[in-house]
C-alpha cells in the first residue's frame, strides 16, 4: 500500500492536520463520518475508533450495535477547502465487528469482495464515472431551490456559461485530493454539468465518487448555489446520470478489452462482460437507478437509455455503448443508465459480478442495436426481442426481488435491508397525488 501508520502520523504532523474525519458509507449510499482530533490519530490507526452501528440506516439491531472503524491508509487525504492551519484530514474506513470480522453490511466490503474473486481470475476492474448535476439558486432562507437564471447548453464556454469558475474550483479541489479530472464541461440542460474523474481501480474509483460528491456540495455552497445530484429534477429536460466506462486488465496493467484483430477492436473476454451486463441489468437496476425520481430520467427523448441493449457505434439511446476511441488506454465499454444517487460501492460491485459472470458461462451478446431505440415503438422493439429496463422502482423491485444473483452479490444482510426500504419508499410513492394527476384530472373528471 501507499502509506504505512507512520507516514500518516508524520503528514498529519508535518502539515498540521487538527482534525481527521473517519468516513464510511452507509447502504444507501449517504457518507458519514466522525471526527477525532490529532491526538487520538494513533488510537484511530490502531483500530480502535468505535461507533454506534444501530444509529445508521441499513446497519444492525441496537442489542449488537458496537461497530470498529478500520481506516484504509492509502485513503489519507486533506479537504483542501478547510482551514489552511489546523487542517482537517479525512481516512475512508472498512466497518468491522467487535470479534475482528468484517461487517457483511459495510458496501464498500461487497465491492472488495468481488474485486477480490476478480483478481483471483487474473483481472483487474478499471473504472472511469461521468458525473452530471445541476447548481441551482436557494431561496433567502438558504433552502434549495430548482430555479436558475441560466440559459447555457452543451459544451457552452462564459459569460453564457455562469458556472466556469464553480466548475474550475471543483476541479483545482479534487485535484488537491489526488483525484485527477478527465474533462468538464456545461451539460446539455441549463445549470447542468459534468466533471468525468479518471479512469482509475475499481475501489479507488467508487471513494472517489463518494469524495467527489461532497466536495461539488461543499464549493458550490460556497459559490451560494445547491448542487445536486437528483437524477431528474425537472421534467421537460435531461435528468443527470453517471455514466460508468469499464474495463478489465491483467495484473501488469493491460487492457484486456483490446482485439485489433476484431472488427470493432473488441476482445472476447469484453464481448462476454458485455453479454454479462446485459444479461443481468433488470436484476441489478434498483442499484443502478435506487430512486422514484430515477425511472423519471429513463424515459425516451432524453439521452439516457430505455431499453436492454447495446450499440457498437456512438448511438446515445442504447444502454450500453463502445466509445469510438480505441487502444491500450482508450477502449472500454460506456454502462449509461446508472445516476449519482448510486451508492457506488454497490453499483461498481454489481456491474463487475455481472460482467464477471459473462465471462465464467461465456456468454455471448445479443446483435447490436445500431439505430435511435427512441424512435421505436414498443411492437418494433418485441419484434426485435429488445428487452425493456425497469419503468419504474416498483418493476426494478419486483426484478431485484426474484433475483439470486443479486442475492448471492449483496449476502443477505444488504440484501434483506436494501430490499425492506426500497419497497417502503415505492409504498410511499404509490400513496402520493402528483401535480400533474391534479392537474390532469381534477376539472376532467
Ligand atoms: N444527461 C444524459 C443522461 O441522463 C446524458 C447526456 C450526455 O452525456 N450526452 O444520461
Ligand atoms: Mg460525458
Ligand atoms: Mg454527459
Ligand atoms: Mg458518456
Amino acid at each position: 500500500s501507499r502509506y504505512t501508520k507512520k507516514d500518516i502520523i508524520r503528514m498529519a504532523e508535518e502539515e498540521d492536520v487538527e482534525f481527521i474525519r473517519l468516513q464510511f458509507t452507509d447502504i444507501f449510499g449517504m457518507l458519514k463520518n466522525v471526527a477525532v482530533t490529532a491526538s487520538q490519530l494513533e488510537k484511530a490507526l490502531n483500530n480502535r475508533c468505535m461507533f454506534d452501528g444501530s444509529a445508521i440506516e441499513g446497519f444492525v439491531r441496537i442489542e449488537e450495535s458496537d461497530m470498529y472503524l478500520y481506516p484504509d491508509l492509502d485513503t489519507f487525504a486533506i479537504f483542501p477547502w478547510r482551514p489552511q492551519q489546523g487542517k482537517v484530514a479525512r481516512l475512508m474506513c472498512d466497518v468491522y465487528r467487535p470479534n475482528g470480522e468484517p461487517f457483511e453490511g459495510d458496501p464498500r466490503y461487497v465491492l472488495k469482495k468481488v474485486l477480490k474473486e476478480a483478481a483471483d481470475m487474473g483481472y483487474e476492474f478499471h473504472v472511469g464515472p461521468e458525473c452530471e448535476f445541476f447548481l441551482f439558486h436557494t431561496d433567502e432562507e438558504g433552502r434549495p431551490t430548482t430555479n436558475t437564471h441560466e440559459n447555457a447548453s452543451y459544451f457552452d464556454v462564459g459569460p453564457i456559461d455562469l458556472a466556469e469558475n464553480v466548475r474550475r474550483d471543483i476541479v483545482l479541489n479534487l485535484e488537491d485530493m489526488d483525484i485527477e479530472v478527465e474533462a468538464s464541461h456545461h451539460e446539455l440542460s441549463p445549470a447542468q454539468h459534468e466533471i468525468d474523474l479518471e479512469y482509475t481501480e475499481g475501489l479507488a474509483a467508487a471513494d472517489n465518487i463518494m469524495t467527489f460528491k461532497m466536495a461539488v456540495k461543499t464549493i458550490a455552497k460556497r459559490h451560494g448555489l445547491h448542487a445536486t445530484f437528483m437524477p431528474k429534477p425537472k421534467a421537460g429536460m435531461n435528468g443527470s446520470g453517471m455514466h460508468i466506462n469499464m474495463s478489465l486488465a491483467d495484473a501488469h496493467g493491460k487492457n484486456l478489452f483490446v482485439d485489433d484483430n476484431d472488427s470493432l477492436g473488441l476482445s472476447k473476454v469484453a464481448y462476454q462482460f458485455m453479454a454479462g451486463i446485459l444479461a443481468h441489468i433488470r436484476e441489478i437496476t434498483l442499484l443502478t437507478n435506487p430512486l422514484v425520481n430515477s425511472y423519471k430520467r429513463l424515459v425516451p427523448g432524453y439521452d439516457a437509455p430505455v431499453c436492454v441493449a447495446w450499440s457498437a457505434h456512438a448511438n446515445r439511446s442504447a444502454l450500453i455503448r463502445i466509445p469510438s476511441a480505441r487502444g491500450e488506454d482508450s477502449t472500454r465499454i460506456e454502462l449509461r443508465c446508472p445516476d449519482s444517487a448510486v451508492n457506488p460501492y454497490l453499483a461498481l460491485a454489481a456491474c463487475l459480478a455481472a460482467g464477471l459472470d459473462g465471462i465464467k458461462k461465456e456468454m455471448t451478446p445479443p446483435a447490436s442495436v445500431d439505430c435511435n431505440v427512441f424512435a421505436m415503438t414498443d411492437e418494433e422493439m418485441r419484434t426485435l426481442g429488445i428487452e425493456q429496463l425497469p419503468q419504474t422502482l416498483g418493476e426494478a423491485i419486483e426484478a431485484f426481488e426474484g433475483s439470486a444473483f443479486a442475492k448471492e452479490l449483496l449476502g443477505d444482510h444488504i440484501y434483506t435491508k436494501y430490499l425492506e426500504a426500497k419497497s417502503a419508499e415505492w409504498k410511499k410513492f404509490r400513496a402520493e397525488v402528483t401535480d400533474w394527476e391534479v392537474q390532469e384530472y381534477l376539472y376532467k373528471f
